[in-house]
């Protein structure tokens, strides 16, 4: 770590914007969802390789056990959410179109919540290869969207330093609040999840990191936390995207993460508040992920709330219960920011999966607006791009698809598509998307070079 600049705390970072919160369902306490018909659980909802099945057709299992062993190191296994029977090993639509293969799980009429595999076990005694296997038998992935192998994440390369576990509790996207209200409903389950990546880590201090929009969350938090403990909460300024990881590690440590590099590399390890609650909820238990919470919020349903859900109820039979009748074009998955469009309702709720907004009126997210003016130069994007790229001249060069010079000129690869420069563009030039399309051209030309 030597040569990082080590400054005093502050309550954010350069850049970025205010977007409206729409934060409408904080105060809504997390609410159980009932099992559906049927649940579909893909063999890959991951980065890295997907699951491999350990059950067939027809094959009893109950609610927690495990229904698909990881194929690797970076794969995680999956576990049944319910007591059922495997009624089937198929493919099914995924979120963004293709199809993928899935395990089906019928659940027994009147199956019960009660989770019925795992066994307590005392973490304390296993050593950190063993610690890092009972973590990947989880299934945890990062639930603040990555969903990025929660052990390998945790298996930070030989010789690194950690000083500083972060607990990303911003969620900085508009319209979410399932960690706020985990913040608030399960404060003593992140602070264990904490506790357990500190040891892991070797880690002698922990911030939690939440926007001052969610003052009760904090103090939630700081009535859990013991006299002189190590783990602190800190309120940031509320603004977007405050909570990416980048930003975040700038706002509490002064640290910046070089270009292309990990936030280890500056001593420091983040995880979203929801990842830490289920770490501290499953592992004392030897349990897996079967479940998540989720905020179903917008002016196209009647029942807004969080659901803690099921993973793999279908998307139709969620939006059911809370009372909406439309189509996949009304919904945004994630955030408005960085959130995605739905192929399909036939769609399951995934390990990635935080948030569903459901329009009044149909609309594709990712639709090129026709009306896009010429850029005028104004330099708004560069004043809200929280990386200080040129946004403006990126957009120029993408119109001229001089992709290559996007990234070896002007650091195309480090903008994580937040959408900022979108946002405030008066000539509604569609940035970002002209970002994705590079970046996804460029990745296309590396492979067949
Ligand atoms: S989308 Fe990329 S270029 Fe635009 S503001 Fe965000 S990081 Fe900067
Ligand atoms: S905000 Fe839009 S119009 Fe203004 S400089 Fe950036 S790309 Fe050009």
């Amino acid at each position: 770590m030597a040569g990082l600049i080590h400054r005093a705390w502050r309550n954010s970072f350069p850049h970025g914007i205010h977007p409206p919160g729409n934060k409408f369902t904080n105060r809504l306490p997390i609410k159980r969802l009932p099992f559906a018909d049927e649940l579909i659980i893909p063999l890959s909802q991951h980065i890295g390789a997907p699951a491999e099945p350990i059950v067939h057709r027809g094959q009893e299992v109950v609610r927690g056990e495990p229904i698909a062993k990881a194929s690797g190191f970076v794969s995680v296994p999956m576990h049944s959410p319910v007591t059922g029977v495997i009624a089937g090993i198929e493919l099914t639509p995924t979120a963004k179109g293709p199809k993928t293969k899935s395990i089906i799980v019928r659940p027994h009429p009147g199956a019960g919540q009660k989770v019925l595999y795992g066994a307590p076990q005392d973490y304390s005694r296993l050593d950190r290869n063993e610690l890092i296997t009972a973590v990947q038998d989880t299934g945890i992935v990062g639930l603040g969207g990555a969903a990025f192998p929660l052990h390998v994440k945790l298996a930070t390369p030989p010789g690194t330093i950690i000083d500083t576990v972060i607990a990303n509790g911003c969620e900085c996207e508009p319209f979410l609040t399932a960690d706020h209200r985990l913040m608030i409903e399960h404060a003593d389950e992140i602070i264990s999840g904490i506790q357990l990546v500190m040891k892991l880590s070797g880690a002698k201090q922990a911030i939690i990191g939440l926007e001052n929009n969610k003052g009760d969350a904090f103090h939630a938090i700081k009535m859990r936390l013991p006299d002189k403990s190590p783990i602190s909460a800190r309120l940031l300024e509320t603004k977007y995207p405050q909570g990416s990881e980048k930003m975040l590690i700038t706002t509490l440590t002064g640290r910046e993460v070089p270009s292309g590099g990990f936030p280890y590399q500056v001593g420091v390890i983040v995880h979203n508040v929801a990842t830490l609650a289920q770490l501290g909820t499953l592992m004392p238990l030897r349990r897996g992920l079967i479940e998540r919470v989720v905020t179903v919020t917008g002016p196209g349903v009647k029942k807004p709330g969080n659901y803690l859900t099921p993973l793999g109820t279908p998307i139709r039979q969620l939006l059911d219960y809370v009372g909406f009748s439309g189509t996949a074009n009304h919904l945004i998955l994630g955030g408005p920011m960085m959130g995605s469009s739905v192929a399909s309702l036939d769609v399951p709720v995934t390990k990635a999966v935080g948030g569903i907004i459901v329009l009044a009126e149909e609309r594709k997210i990712d639709e090129h607006p026709k009306n896009a003016d010429p850029c005028i130069k104004c330099g708004r994007c560069l004043q809200a791009c929280p990386l200080k790229l040129n946004p403006s001249q990126l957009g120029l060069l993408a119109a001229k698809r001089q992709y290559q010079a996007m990234e070896e000129e002007f650091h195309l690869n480090d903008c994580f598509e937040c959408g900022c420069c979108s946002y405030v563009c008066p000539s509604s030039i569609p940035l970002v998307q002209y970002f994705r399309i590079a970046k996804a051209i460029n990745r296309e030309q590396l492979i067949t070079a």
